[in-house]
């Protein structure tokens, strides 16, 4: 059983193509960007830094504006 990295690990030049389709659904409408990488992916759990792409929600260590609601 293969250990499950973020999609940030998982994904280089020989996953592409092997997996390319994969990779297309993986980053369709996608909600969450990586700080660390700039990758992007529909679950925050594929990547290694996630930051909600929804307008108004900034990473915590950037000013730390709470938004409550
Ligand atoms: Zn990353």
């Amino acid at each position: 059983m293969s250990e499950e990295k973020p999609f940030c690990k998982r994904v280089t030049p020989g996953f592409l193509k092997k997996n390319l389709e994969e990779y297309k659904e993986w980053v369709r409408e996608p909600l969450y960007v990586c700080m660390k990488c700039g990758r992007v992916a529909r679950r925050a759990r594929d990547l290694c830094r996630p930051v909600s792409l929804e307008s108004g929600l900034k990473p915590a260590d950037e000013g730390g504006r709470e938004e409550t609601s």
